[in-house]
């Protein structure tokens, strides 16, 4: 049986914000694990051969970081690399001090490069609180990355808002990643139709290329054929799974769709039944879109979820993908 090469684990989707493109929010209903369970999971997983854990929501530190500390902690001494997310906007002190010793990066987002911008997505009042957290966070953690999710709000200006993080913020690394049609985003109509979201790549690529640095475009695996200083990243090929807060295996985090459940099922035939189900080999399959296009090679075929959230089916293609024959549909 193949081996879970990492875990990452929207532990909980409650966050002190409440951003417009937020798809975590899916998970709001559902029960969060206590620590000693949650250590199982991590365990079984580790047990299995991940290397890998993200703990992500939400906001785990902003809402229970003495817990997701500890967890993490476990998952360190068994091995694993363990990176974690949080907004900067609410971190306690207990993490700013243990944080650095436990987690090897501390990912964050940035979605605009002014308060207005930024206050638009993120909510009234978080710009202060985003650039206070961050600076403290910098201060401690010898790793951070910064993530800019593009949405219709910040489309024509993400190109100043990844000059900001780079000139401003000095992460460790930085990435982007399209506002998909689900979760608060779908209900606010904020995610990207293709035209804006290739036009925004364009000018980060040109940004890119000035600044001469690198910009990882996640869930974007044709990223690099739109423009020079963008790095594809796809899941396809790469056996890490996304785990719901109470441990159900999905089939990508922004799809809601559960494939199996380890709480219920225990991690290795949680394991099992997602790697034989009839979903995930649909979903890695090749869409018909992709199967003449001369970049496949180097693309892989595209997202997956998208195809499923714009479309209603695994393998249309990707919408976001120029290159697709499949019309871009997401903003009908
Ligand atoms: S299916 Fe799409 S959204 Fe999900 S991890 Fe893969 S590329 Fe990203
Ligand atoms: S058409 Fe498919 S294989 Fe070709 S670049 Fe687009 S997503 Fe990738």
């Amino acid at each position: 049986m193949v081996k879970p090469e990492g875990v990452i684990w929207i532990v909980t989707a409650r966050c002190v914000l409440s951003c417009v493109h937020c798809y975590a929010a899916t998970y709001l209903g559902e029960e969060e694990l206590g620590v000693e369970e949650a250590k199982g999971i991590v365990k079984g997983f580790a047990e299995l051969g991940a290397t890998y854990l993200h703990l992500t929501g939400g906001d785990p530190v902003a809402v229970r970081a003495r817990d997701y500390l500890e967890l993490a902690r476990f998952a360190k001494d068994l091995g694993l690399e363990v990176t974690m997310f949080t907004s900067c906007v609410r971190i306690p002190k207990e993490f700013l001090e243990e944080g650095p010793r436990v987690v090897d990066a501390l990912y964050t987002s940035l979605d605009g490069d002014s308060r207005e911008l930024y206050e638009a997505i993120r909510g009234s009042g978080s710009w202060s609180r985003f650039l206070d957290g961050y600076r403290r966070a910098r201060e401690r953690f010898s790793y951070i990355h910064v993530n800019v999710t593009v949405s219709r709000l910040n489309a024509v200006r993400v190109a100043q808002v990844i000059r900001f993080a780079i000139e401003k913020l000095e992460p460790s690394s930085i990435s982007l990643i399209p506002a998909m049609n689900c979760g608060r985003a779908r209900l606010s109509g904020v995610h990207v139709d293709r035209e804006t979201f290739v036009k925004a790549l364009r000018s980060v690529s040109e940004v890119a290329q000035e600044l001469g640095i690198v910009v990882d475009c996640w869930c974007t695996p044709f990223a690099h054929l739109v423009g020079k200083g963008l790095r594809p990243s796809t899941c396809r090929g790469r056996w890490v799974v996304d785990l719901s807060p109470s441990a159900k295996l999905l089939l990508c985090d922004v799809t809601g769709v559960a494939v199996s459940d380890a709480r219920a099922q225990g991690v290795e035939e949680a394991w099992r039944r997602y790697v034989s189900s009839d979903v995930v080999r649909r979903a890695l399959s090749i869409p018909q879109a992709c199967a003449s296009c001369r970049y496949l090679g180097s693309c892989g075929g595209g997202c997956f979820a998208r195809s499923f959230l714009d479309y209603g089916e695994l393998d249309r293609g990707d919408p976001l993908c120029p290159f697709s024959a499949q019309p871009s549909s997401n903003r009908s």
